[in-house]
């Protein structure tokens, strides 16, 4: 069992000691096909391009920075976790994690792709149901739901609600009662378990606001309340242990401490529930030295801790479902910057500012996330350059890679893009300093097509009374 570590792994120190851990690349140009999405390529004129598009036309037509989707990346992942999750061996369902970015095109994609949806607020139903996502397909998450999206979940019918507290657990049997409906739910309960990155740390008790607790009994007086009211219907249990995770071992913790409690159900109450779902967090590769899983092996090694569980428990096998986010938008999407300054600071690094940062990506600032960065508007046979990619926010942690190689002949003007941001960048994004978020642009067989609109300066102004 290992210690905690920070969810995006450990922060650098300010200067990279001699012999730092950061690897001199052997080729900038080469864009490694572990971080970048499928059809990212350097064509031979130098230039990146993605879904058959140059991304120097991208900058024109576009603007930047700007946040670039590879359909086809996207919709290949989607793919492969539905057909991982649901084939001769497996029969589960997977649940695309809105919050790590939802827009209509998207909503669209995964359910074309027969991927379900989670939510966790009234606004990411709206955009859900705007898209016409059938509701039966969306879960509906959240440790504070007010009364007003409750009520609409249930008015509109969404396929389960995931309880998060006794309170909860009255208003939505009351808004399901009034209606005269039987309202689908699962308990979110927490196992113990906290895993980031490579680690996960297991504790008897849990420190954090999510869910309810399986060690000191308030999942299972949950279960009795909710068995009691003849408005819910309780699906299942629920866990989510944590974001980023690279290997099994905490989902085995986790899967042992809910399917346990599925067998005290059955003691105590004669039945057993059918479902489980195990959450997300499956991690991603933001860097050539990130090795995450296929969903596949992901798919195998799951359902074969929650078999060897029941076995143990002497239960049937419950349905299974899991909800990957980052590891299905992350990949998808790179974020493309425009260069304004080049600042060396002989004996440190060089400062190379782009027209974006911290509110288009604030997980650097916020988890100490590590990036990649490349030059794609052209090849550099130039000196690698140990740099540290900046944004233009009056604030010094707006940076958004913190340590990489960069050609040392890099120049205002000069094209650069961050991959794997497609997930907790666009959807966390702020107005910080009155810049307006880009856009969004999904491209696809030499097509380019704005998904969600760059911000104007009129609708900085829109919300501003006077
Ligand atoms: C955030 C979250 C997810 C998705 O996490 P990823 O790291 O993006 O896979 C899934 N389920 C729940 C309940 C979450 O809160």
């Amino acid at each position: 069992m290992s210690r905690s570590a920070h969810p995006a792994g450990p922060r650098h120190a300010d200067v990279l000691p001699e012999g730092h851990q950061l690897p001199v690349p052997d080729d900038l140009n080469v864009l490694d096909p572990k971080v970048w999405s499928a059809t990212t390529e350097r064509r031979a004129d130098g230039v990146a391009a993605v879904g058959g598009i140059d991304v120097r036309d991208l900058a024109a037509r576009f603007g930047t920075p700007l946040y670039v989707m590879d359909e086809d990346d996207l919709r290949a992942r989607c793919r492969d976790w539905r057909a991982a999750f649901h084939n001769e061996e497996i029969d589960a369902d997977v649940f695309y994690a809105g919050k790590a970015f939802l827009c209509r095109a998207l909503v669209r994609w995964i359910a074309d792709e027969g991927l379900n949806l989670d939510v966790c607020s009234g606004g990411e139903l709206a955009v859900a149901l705007s898209a016409g996502m059938d509701p039966a397909r969306i879960g509906f998450h959240g440790n504070n739901k007010s009364t007003a999206e409750i009520e609409r979940a249930v008015e509109v019918g969404v396929g389960r609600i995931i309880v998060d507290s006794f309170e909860e657990i009255t208003r939505v049997a009351f808004a399901a009662e009034r209606r005269g409906v039987t309202q689908k739910v699962m308990i979110r309960v927490t196992v113990g378990v906290e895993a980031h990155t490579h680690e996960f740390i297991a504790t008897a008790h849990e420190d954090q606001k999510f869910g309810m607790s399986v060690a000191d009994g308030t999942a299972a007086e949950a279960v009795r309340r909710i068995i009691k009211l003849s408005h819910l219907e309780l699906l299942g249990l629920h866990s989510h242990i944590g974001s980023q995770i690279f290997d099994t071992s905490g989902f085995e913790v986790s899967a042992r401490r809910v399917v346990g409690l599925l067998a005290q159900i059955r003691d105590e109450h004669g039945v057993q529930l059918p479902e489980i779902d195990l959450g997300g967090g499956l991690g991603i590769a933001y860097t050539g030295a990130d090795d995450p899983k296929t969903p596949a092996d992901i798919a195998r090694e799951l359902t074969a801790i929650v078999r060897r569980e029941c076995d143990v428990a002497d239960l049937r096998v419950p349905r299974l479902s899991v909800e990957p986010g980052r590891a299905i938008v992350g990949p998808s999407t790179f974020t493309l910057y425009e260069v304004g300054t080049v600042k060396p600071l002989p004996g440190l690094r060089t400062y190379v500012s782009v027209d974006g940062g911290m509110s288009d990506n604030i997980r650097t600032a916020l988890y100490d996330a590590e990036y990649s960065v490349a030059l794609v508007s052209r090849v550099s046979d130039a000196e690698p350059m140990l740099a540290r990619v900046v944004g233009k926010h009056c604030e010094s942690g707006d940076i958004v890679v913190r340590d990489a190689y960069l050609p040392a002949d890099v120049t205002a003007g000069d094209l650069v893009a961050v991959p794997a941001t497609g997930a907790y960048c666009r959807s966390m994004a702020s107005n910080y300093n009155h810049v307006a978020r880009p856009a969004v642009v999904a491209v696809k067989d030499g097509n380019a097509r704005v998904i969600v609109r760059r911000e104007t300066e009129e609708d900085l102004l829109r919300l501003d009374v006077g």
